[in-house]
């Protein structure tokens, strides 16, 4: 998930019109952050899985290239890395890669958690792990398993939160809102509080990898997205994230990340629709001068919700669903209510299947 850094809000126009509407994107030299998703492997075989795992013919990165763009980042004077898959733990060599990091970059893990035990716990906290985002997709365990295809996965990911709590570690639950969770999704929100955990997050269900394979299973209109978002009750020391309206943020001005193979994509859920050159090839800074990816910071959107634009200071929402809904990665968010024009989000264009099979 990408955690939006908010831009200012914008001042009222001189007649005193309302702060919102499109405006420049801030021209970054570099990104704020780099989401490495280290691989492309996973002890699960989850139905809304957007890597996809196990499905790539292409070789991940080695140790030492990983090492290699690590050192990259360091030098360049990046300062936060964000791990995610497949499962980052299911690759031998991932704590190697985390003590890599140790002092050198501030780190955060999105982990499905089943393999931190408490040993594991106590070595992630002495690395400086400061936050664990831990994908939990229901809090009703027959649900949780039957996502994951996974019999006692429900009990497996809340042993390891428990585990990095103990040990002192931050942890934000993920869940991704589909139409088997949707009917719980209160007592999904007050499982965050049930298991020591600040945050909770409420993400959207994107068409990829394995999602958008089983979408007719697992899909929503928007009216049944807002219908279950509207009158969540956020437990006390909670923080509820979610990014529906009216948050529906535009983060791509901010953001960077490489896949398994190396490829420069931006955002882990742009992995299908962009590569803006491998890492391995070229610096990640020459590929964040790609015409495309500049193209996509610079907040060139057709239409944009005032609501959304006010409070996230930013401009059209999410590309990536704009993009798959359309196929123009100029288009308005279909997932805003202002602009979704009565299009029913479980089904999927074309395009799009044809290049899902
Ligand atoms: S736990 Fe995450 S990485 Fe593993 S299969 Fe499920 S969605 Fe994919
Ligand atoms: S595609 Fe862009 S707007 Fe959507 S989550 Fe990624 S960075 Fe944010």
């Amino acid at each position: 998930m990408n955690e939006i850094v908010r831009l200012p809000l914008p001042m009222p126009g001189p007649d005193g019109s309302p702060a919102h509407g499109p405006r420049p994107a801030p021209k970054l030299e570099k990104p704020f952050k780099v989401t490495i998703c280290v691989n492309q492997t996973c002890s699960m075989d989850c139905k809304l899985c957007y890597a996809d795992c196990g499905a790539s013919k292409r070789p991940e990165l080695t140790t030492a290239q990983w090492k290699t763009f690590i050192d990259e980042l360091i030098a360049e004077g990046f300062l936060h890395v964000f791990f995610e898959g497949g499962e980052p733990f299911h690759r031998p060599d991932f704590e190697e890669l985390l003590a890599y990091c140790y002092r050198k970059l501030f780190v955060a893990v999105r982990t499905h958690a089943t393999l931190i035990d408490e040993s594991r716990a106590k070595r992630l906290k002495a690395l400086g792990i400061g936050r664990l985002y831990v994908d939990l997709f229901a809090a009703i365990p027959e649900i949780q398993d039957e996502l994951t295809c996974q019999p006692g996965s429900y009990d497996a990911v809340v042993a390891g939160i428990r585990h990095a709590r103990a040990a002192g570690i931050k942890v934000t639950i993920l869940g991704i809102l589909s139409a088997k969770n949707a009917p719980h999704l209160q007592h999904y929100v007050d499982l965050a509080k049930e298991l020591d955990c600040d945050q909770v997050g409420v993400l959207r269900l994107y068409p990829l990898g394995r999602a958008r394979k089983n979408w007719a299973e697992l899909s929503l209109t928007l009216p049944e997205m807002m219908a279950a978002l509207n009158g969540l009750k956020v437990p006390p020391g909670v923080q509820l994230m979610q990014s529906w309206h009216p948050k529906d943020g535009n983060c791509c001005w901010q953001t960077a990340a490489v896949t398994p193979q190396g490829d420069s994509v931006g955002c882990p859920y742009m992995r299908e629709y962009v590569n803006y050159g491998n890492v391995t090839e070229r610096s990640l800074l020459e590929t964040w001068d790609h015409p495309l990816y500049r193209q996509l910071r610079a907040n060139d959107v057709e239409d944009s919700c005032p609501d959304c634009s006010t409070t996230q200071g930013t401009h059209g929402g999410c590309r990536s669903t704009a993009y798959a809904f359309t196929g123009r990665f100029t288009a308005p968010d279909p997932y805003c209510t202002h602009h979704n024009n009565g299009e029913d989000l479980r089904v999927l264009p074309e395009w799009l299947l044809r290049e899902g099979t």
